[in-house]
Parts: structure tokens; sequence; C-alpha cells
């Protein structure tokens, strides 16, 4: 068997991401888990290396351009980027800053920008990046900062996947709806009971369903699937 390749996932050490990452390493990948908080990164790893996978923990602050170019300079046969790290909060229209936006867009959309840039300059054909956006980039209401910031993910992705297809790179998203993690508890504005009777089929997504969809889009069998944004949300927004 040759080595493995690598995967990148940000936001890695907690939630979705560590859903994602976990698949990843499944599927026979070395994943380079990174996260601003190296704790949550490292018990990834070793849920990974558990599982009979392998993985590295990398500290990472997705905004600081320098340091994404160097951890994805280490990167050893790059073949996937995950831009899962995203923040998100509830602020009424009219309570929000321009500081609010610039904060959000930094990280949610700025950031996926500098990783996706510094991923494709040395990417082989047959590379691919998931990005991971928001049924809120359908609309949503009390945060339209981060729902704005969503839809411009999808826009990006779209548009990269056609710049990038002469270089036989890939690009995909997935849209999750309401999913059971840290970022959905730690919501004000959360009643998971309220949440789950707005579902078609009653039930919220989990972290592995997410997981599901991008490891399918990352995978080969997907070679012929670039520029889409695939909603993954039970249902909801049918
Ligand atoms: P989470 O808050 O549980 O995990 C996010 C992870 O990203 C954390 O480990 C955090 O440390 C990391 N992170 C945040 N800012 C970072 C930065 N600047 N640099 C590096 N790492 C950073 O969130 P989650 O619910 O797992 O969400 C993951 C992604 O899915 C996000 O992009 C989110 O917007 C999206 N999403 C989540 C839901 C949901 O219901 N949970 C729904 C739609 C979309």
């Amino acid at each position: 068997m040759g080595q493995a390749q690598t995967s990148i996932v940000t936001g890695g050490g907690a939630g979705i991401g560590r859903a994602i990452a976990l698949h990843l390493a499944q599927a026979g990948d070395n994943v380079i888990v990174a996260d601003l908080n190296a704790s949550g990164a490292g018990e990834t790893v070793a849920l990974i290396e558990q599982a009979g996978g392998s993985g590295q923990a990398a500290a990472l602050n997705i905004t600081d351009r320098a340091a994404v170019d160097d951890l994805i300079g280490r990167a050893c046969d790059l073949r996937c980027l995950v831009n899962n790290a995203g923040i998100f909060d509830v602020k009424s229209f009219d309570t929000l800053s321009a500081d609010d936006f610039r904060r959000m867009y930094e990280v949610n959309l700025v950031a996926l920008f500098g990783l996706c840039q510094s991923a494709a300059r040395v990417m082989p054909r047959g590379g691919t990046i998931v990005n991971i956006a928001s049924r809120a980039m359908l609309g949503a209401a009390q945060y339209v900062h981060y729902a704005t910031s969503k839809a411009a993910v999808a826009g990006f992705t779209r548009s990269l996947a056609l710049e990038l297809a002469p270089k036989g790179i890939r690009v995909n998203a997935v849209a999750p709806g309401v999913i059971e993690t840290d970022m959905l508890r730690a919501r004000s504005d959360t009643n998971l009971d309220a949440l789950r009777a707005l579902q078609p089929g009653g039930e919220l997504g989990t972290p592995d369903d997410i997981a599901a969809a991008v490891e399918f889009l990352a995978s080969p069998q997907a070679k012929f699937i670039t520029g889409q944004v695939l909603l993954v949300d039970g249902g909801r927004s049918l």
C-alpha cells in the first residue's frame, strides 16, 4: 500500500469538524486536524488513532494567513481541504455593527479564501476542497451577518470551482441544517424541542450526517461533481 494522502480539516477540534476528520481518517487519509483549540484538536487525533487511523493536531487560527501558508506548505501530498471552522452569533439587525459584520466575514469568508488559495497552489490534479456553508444561506432572521457570510461561501464555491476546474481540482460545499453541536447548544435562543418540531422528520441532524456528505464529495466517486452546494438538512428547506 502507498503512503496515505493528506487531508486538512479546519475546526476539527469539535462538533462537525471532528466527525469529518474521523470519517476522512477512516477512509484512509492522514488527517491534519487544525483548530484554534489545540486540546480539542488533540482529542480528535486521539479518537482517530483509537479507531486505527492516522492524524496530527495543529494549533491554527485560520485568520492568520502566514500560519495557514506554513501549515499547508508542510502538508505532504495534500488531497483534500475541508473548510469547516466558522463562527456564529445571534444578534438582531438593529443592534448589529459594522465590526460584527467584519469579524464574521473575516473568519467565515476571508480566512476560507486564504486557505483555498494556499491549498490550490500545492494541490495536485485530483485534489478537492469542501467548504461548510449553512442552510442559513437561504435567508435567516437574527443573524444576517452569519447568514450572508454563508451565502457568500456558496457563491465563492461555485466561482472557485470554475476557476480551478482546468487544474483538475474540484470545489464543493455542504450546507448543514440544524445539527446538534456545541455551537447550537451555546445559542441563547435555542429550544431543541422547538427546532425538532420544525423538521419534516422530527429529528435534528448529527455531525456524522454532515461528515458522510463531505466524505462522499471528497471521494473519487464524486469526480464529476464540482461547484455544488449540497443541503443536508433533513428536508427542512423544502
Ligand atoms: P463548533 O463551534 O462546535 O466548532 C467549531 C470549531 O471551529 C471549534 O473547534 C473552534 O475552535 C473552531 N474555530 C473557530 N474559529 C476558528 C479559527 N479562527 N481558527 C481555527 N479554528 C476555529 O461548530 P460546529 O457546529 O461544529 O460548526 C462547524 C461548521 O458548521 C461551522 O462553519 C458552522 O458555521 C457550520 N454549521 C453548523 C451548523 C450547526 O447546526 N451546528 C449548522 C450549519 C452550519
